[in-house]
Parts: structure tokens; C-alpha cells; sequence
């Protein structure tokens, strides 16, 4: 038992007062656990531009006051009623999407789209009494997926955290909460490139990226990346990227120009751009008769996919994902060993690290499209 268990923690976080604001750190009280939650302490947190989006709130759902934040690694603090998998000390990372290893996802061979806890973009509030555990003089200041690791101290419901090897340092692996997982995930879970294959990723941000590194790692001998921002081209070598395709330099539509790249079309895209547009050039970019296509991108909430039939009938596949078809409880662990094991590099995709205070400066970076991922210190 830690001398805070069972209390009120009031602690710092930032706040999204409203949409587009820079965040404003502000003291908070962070009340315990209830049953099946778990309080914990962030040590390290990143931004990943699902929070851009929802603190943007263009075209997504306005929830404010709100602690944003969903890519951290921290240590809990203390636990509620009913958890019995995790203790003060443990080691963890919060995931946006959870695992009640009960309802009929958790129990297929197949999903990871589990029916209590899949990701919520609209809830604000906890799942058993639809209540904040988070407050400012009494009033309410709402969750953000669940996670909510813009804050010292968050509540965590026990099914969205994954218990991981407590030496593994923290401010590496955290970016595996979302990020990694999800670009490298929809690679080798769900596109599953064969050995030799060309793969085409549409986004060079930290999920393509990764979703690249999944292709490098999966064999594929051609790896196009396609982005509007010809800055991304600079870095996206080191991710196994062999080609490069802005389509503002062309006049044909991406998917034509891909086609005669690849002799009639790649054999795998990717998708992690959230422009919906990007995601119908992705689908129409693959091969017939074995092409296959997985969408990542969060789009704008009124979005439509629009393709003509004949493009599925010629057998052309699409998928979607979240976190990479992975689930946290269950997976996550072990790809916190293939890192210790050095069989994943995470190092490169960290290219700036801030402390908290200046936590609008990851903000900033990512709204200009500089680096991959910022790390943000809690303790600074
Ligand atoms: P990011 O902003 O770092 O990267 C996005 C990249 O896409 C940028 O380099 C941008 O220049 C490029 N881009 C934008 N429009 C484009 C277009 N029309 N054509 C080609 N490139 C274009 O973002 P990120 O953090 O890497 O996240 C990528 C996407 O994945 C976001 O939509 C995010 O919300 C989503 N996401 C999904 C999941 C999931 O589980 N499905 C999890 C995390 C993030
Ligand atoms: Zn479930």
C-alpha cells in the first residue's frame, strides 16, 4: 500500500480548456481508483495526433474541459476493489483500447475490438459510474480514451493497461502504447506483406513509420512512401523506405502514378494519414486479384469512402485496424521484449523530448509536421 492509496492526489495536468487552445497546466484532483481501476503515475507521455485531432475538435466531437493524452509508461500508484493483476510498483503502459479477456471479441481467435472497453473518442467520463475521477474546485474536468496521460496521476480502467518488464526504461516503450503497435501491427497482423512483396505507406508520421519498419522487417523489397510533406522523405530511409511519391508533383491521381511504378499496382498499402482521400487512393492503388489494403487513419466524423465496386470485384481487399489488431493485456508485454531483445528499435522514432511545462511545444512540432515522436517528461 502506497500513503496516497485510497486519498484525493492533487497533482498537475494539462488541461485542453477548449478546442485549439494551447493546453494550460493547472493543479487537479485526481480521486482513487474505483472497482476494476487502477491509478498511476505517468512518468513519460508523447503526442500522437489522435490528441491533435480531438483538441482541434474539426469535425470530431467537442468534449471540453479535458486531459488529453493517450501514448505514455508509468507505475501504479494504487489499484481498486477487484484487481488482482496488478499492484503499487508494477510497471505499465496505458492503451486507448482494452481487453476484458470475457465478451465474445476477447475470447475469438481474431479481434481485438473488445465490447466493454474499444476505443470511445466521446466518452469523457469512467465506464462504471459514468463519472471524472478528475476535478478543479469540485467541477469536472473529463477523460480522453480512457488514459487521460497529460496528468501526473491518471485512473485507468484495469482492462486498458498492460503490465510490461519493469527494466524496461520507460521513456522508450511508452511510445509502443500507441503509435508503434499501430502502424507496425497493421503491417505484420493485418496486411501481412509477403517476403519480396513492394508495400505502399500513405503517411510518414510515427504510425507510418512504423508501419514501414513492419514492412523492412517483413521482408518486402520495395517500400514506397507517400507523403504531401517531401520533409518526411529525410527520415523515412532509416525506416526502410526505398521510394518516395509526393503527389503534389504529379498531375495524374497517386494511384496511377503507383500503377506504373509497380507494373499494375503494389501488392500491400497502408494507410496512416486520416485524410480520407489518401484512403481511397491507398485502396485503389493495389493490385488486382491479390491486393490488399489497411486503413489506420482516424478520419473527420461526417468522412465517406467512396470507391466504384468494380475495384472489390476485380479482388482487391480492404481492412481497418485499431492498435495494430494487437491487444494490450495479452500482446503488449511481448513486444516490450522484442525491444529489450534488440529485435525493435525505438530510439529512432524520439526525435525531440520536452518537459512538461512546455508541453505545447509538442503541439506545435507536430502541427508543422517536424519530427516523429516528442517524448514529454513528466517531472519537468
Ligand atoms: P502524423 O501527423 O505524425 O502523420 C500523418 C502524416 O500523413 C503526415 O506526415 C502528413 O504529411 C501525411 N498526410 C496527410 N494527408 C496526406 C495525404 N492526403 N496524402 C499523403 N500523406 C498525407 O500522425 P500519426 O501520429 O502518425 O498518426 C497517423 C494517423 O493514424 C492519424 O490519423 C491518427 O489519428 C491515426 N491513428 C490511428 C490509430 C488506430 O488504432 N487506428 C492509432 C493511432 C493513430
Ligand atoms: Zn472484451
Amino acid at each position: 500500500m502506497t500513503s496516497t492509496a485510497g486519498k484525493l492526489i492533487k497533482c498537475r495536468a494539462a488541461i485542453a480548456w477548449e478546442a485549439g487552445k494551447p493546453l494550460v497546466i493547472e493543479e487537479v484532483e485526481v480521486a482513487p481508483p474505483q472497482a476494476m481501476e487502477v491509478r498511476i503515475k505517468i512518468l513519460y507521455t508523447a503526442l500522437c495526433h489522435t490528441d491533435v485531432y480531438f483538441w482541434e475538435a474539426k469535425g470530431q466531437t467537442c468534449v471540453f474541459p479535458r486531459i488529453l493524452g493517450h501514448e505514455a509508461g508509468g507505475i501504479v500508484e494504487s489499484v481498486g476493489e477487484g484487481v488482482d493483476e496488478l499492484a503499487p510498483g508494477d510497471h505499465v503502459l496505458p492503451v486507448f483500447t482494452g481487453e476484458c479477456k470475457e465478451c465474445a471479441h476477447c475470447k475469438s481467435e481474431t479481434s481485438n475490438m473488445c465490447d466493454l472497453l474499444r476505443i470511445n473518442t466521446d466518452r469523457g467520463v469512467m465506464i462504471s459510474d459514468e463519472q471524472s475521477r478528475f476535478s478543479i474546485n469540485s467541477k469536472p474536468i473529463y477523460h480522453f480514451l480512457g488514459t487521460s496521460t497529460f496528468s501526473e496521476y491518471t485512473v485507468v480502467h484495469s482492462g486498458c493497461i498492460a503490465k510490461i518488464n519493469p527494466e524496461a526504461p520507460l521513456d522508450k516503450v511508452c511510445v509502443l502504447s500507441c503509435g508503434f503497435c499501430t502502424g507496425f501491427g497493421a503491417t505484420v497482423n493485418v496486411a501481412k506483406p509477403p517476403k519480396g512483396s513492394t508495400v505502399a505507406i500513405f503517411g510518414l508520421g510515427a504510425v507510418g513509420l512504423s508501419a514501414a519498419e513492419g514492412a523492412r522487417l517483413s521482408g518486402a523489397s520495395r517500400i514506397i512512401g507517400v507523403d504531401v510533406n517531401p520533409n518526411k522523405f529525410l527520415l523515412a530511409g532509416k525506416f526502410g523506405c526505398t521510394e518516395f511519391v509526393n503527389p503534389k508533383d504529379h498531375s495524374k491521381p497517386v494511384q496511377q502514378v503507383l500503377a506504373e511504378m509497380t507494373n499494375g499496382g503494389v501488392d500491400r498499402a497502408v494507410e496512416c494519414t486520416g485524410n480520407v482521400n489518401a484512403m481511397i487512393q491507398a485502396f485503389e492503388s493495389v493490385h488486382d486479384g491479390w491486393g490488399v489494403a489497411v486503413l489506420v487513419g482516424v478520419a473527420h466524423k461526417d468522412a465517406e469512402f467512396k470507391t466504384h465496386p468494380i475495384n472489390f470485384l476485380t479482388e482487391r481487399t480492404l481492412k481497418g485496424t485499431f492498435f495494430g489488431n494487437y491487444r494490450p493485456r495479452t500482446d503488449l508485454p511481448s513486444v516490450v521484449e522484442k525491444y529489450m531483445t534488440g529485435e525493435l528499435e525505438l530510439e529512432k522514432f524520439i526525435t525531440h523530448s520536452v518537459p512538461f511545462s512546455e508541453i505545447n511545444t509538442a503541439f506545435d512540432l507536430m502541427l508543422k509536421g517536424e519530427g516523429i515522436r516528442c517524448i514529454i517528461r513528466m517531472d519537468g
